[in-house]
């Protein structure tokens, strides 16, 4: 799929970039002007291999403002991105004949770590009716003895759906019953939509922080996903085990790139809240123009920067004199017809949707959907089957 987009890129086509996973804009001043400075100051050497103390008390104080709990310095182990500290955890924690719990759909790295290091996936249906979220029934049911760890990412990548406090407290209150880890990716919890309030496991269920860890970075909330900066809220000890597997690997996260790091979690509270309204205006369009296409439906998620749609309604409809019938169909129709780019679902463990990024500008959304609903529109007009549309 990307490799067809840069084709057509290098072709002088403008594609609508809706698959790729980072904001569109540049991080806040502050940020730039923090490295700049980190570099003015010979912050050119080795750090200490989980972070420097600014960055960790910057982390600290960070996570008492937007997620109500405080942890200490030796609770963090800063790592090269969230992908990293996910990465970190897995050589860590998982050992071969362990099964880590991950809901469907999950991010695409999530199961892939786990086989990196011998462990077993274990992937749990949701339903979308269910907001995509694993019930405490379904993660019963998952638990065996050699469950190791439960992986939930709120909110969600691809599906955009967020725990709602009560939500969270039910599966943490299953996990209580059960001797293993809970790992948290919480990476997109600052961008959560009308109101909604995100609320972390380690909030909720302090007395289970002993086997949890907290996924976080700046990637995402501050437009940072080249600085490669994350980080893990573990227990103390299992920081000692993260130091010790990333001595062995890459060491420290890049110095200036933490310095800078530091600047952007001192962003205040009011450019966080003009950050969220623009991606809700973003995703208000990107869904209402979606479920204008007839054959999509999109359901509107809570958080994060995706709309993960349902596209079943346009199987059947002719590309070049052949059925489209899967989700990477979809897609690459889309890609070549109205040169949108979005991601088949079937990566994440839900074929018959496809994940359109809406970080992009309202007015690019508007044009790449218009383009969408050209191409579909022509495809139902030509439709020889004698179905009706479906909405
Ligand atoms: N977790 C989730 C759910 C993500 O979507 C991503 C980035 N796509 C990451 C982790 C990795 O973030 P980073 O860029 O900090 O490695």
């Amino acid at each position: 799929m990307n490799a067809r987009a840069l084709e057509l890129r290098a072709q002088g086509v403008d594609v609508f970039a809706f698959g790729v996973g980072e904001p569109d804009f540049e991080p806040p001043q502050a940020v730039l002007d923090a490295a700049k400075r980190a570099i003015d100051a010979g912050c050119s050497k080795y750090t200490a291999v989980t972070g420097i103390p600014a960055l960790k008390s910057a982390i600290c104080a960070f996570t008492e403002t937007t997620r109500g709990w405080k942890p200490e310095p030796a609770n963090v182990c800063v790592s090269v991105g969230a992908k990293h500290v996910l990465f970190n955890l897995a050589l860590a924690l998982y050992e071969p004949g362990d099964e880590i719990v991950i809901p469907k759909p999950y991010w695409v790295s999530y199961p892939e770590q786990v086989r990196l290091v011998g462990a077993t996936p274990v992937l749990v249906d949701t339903r979308e009716e269910d907001g995509w979220k694993l019930s405490p029934e379904r993660l019963e049911r998952a638990i065996t003895p050699r469950t190791k760890a439960v992986i939930l990412c709120s909110p969600s990548n691809p599906t955009g759906c967020a725990y709602t406090e009560a939500e969270t407290r039910a599966l943490c209150d299953v996990l209580r019953r059960h001797d293993c880890w809970l790992v948290v990716d919480e990476i997109y919890a600052e961008l959560v939509y009308e109101g909604f309030r995100f609320v972390s496991a380690a909030k909720i269920a302090p007395d289970l922080r002993d086997r949890m860890v907290i996924v976080d970075g700046v990637a995402k909330t501050f437009a940072m996903t080249g600085w490669r900066i994350g980080w893990a809220l573990a227990p103390a000890e299992l920081v000692k085990a993260l130091d010790k597997v990333q001595g062995q690997s890459t060491t420290n996260p890049a110095a200036v790139s933490q310095h800078a790091a530091v600047a952007a979690l001192g962003t205040s509270i009011e450019d966080f809240a003009r950050i969220r309204a623009m991606f809700q205006r973003r995703r208000d369009a990107m869904v209402a123009g979606l479920e204008s296409i007839p054959g999509v439906v999109c359901r509107k998620p809570e958080g994060a920067f995706y709309a993960f749609a349902d596209v079943r309604g346009l199987y059947g409809l002719d590309w070049n004199g052949k059925a489209i019938e899967s989700d990477e169909d979809v897609a690459l129709w889309l890609l070549d017809k109205a040169h949108v780019a979005a991601v088949p679902g079937g990566g994440f463990g839900a074929p018959g949707y496809v994940r359109f990024s809406y970080a992009a500008s309202e007015e690019r959304i508007a044009a790449g959907v218009a383009s969408i609903r050209r191409v579909v529109d022509a495809a139902w007009r030509a439709d020889r089957t004698g179905r009706t549309k479906v909405r």
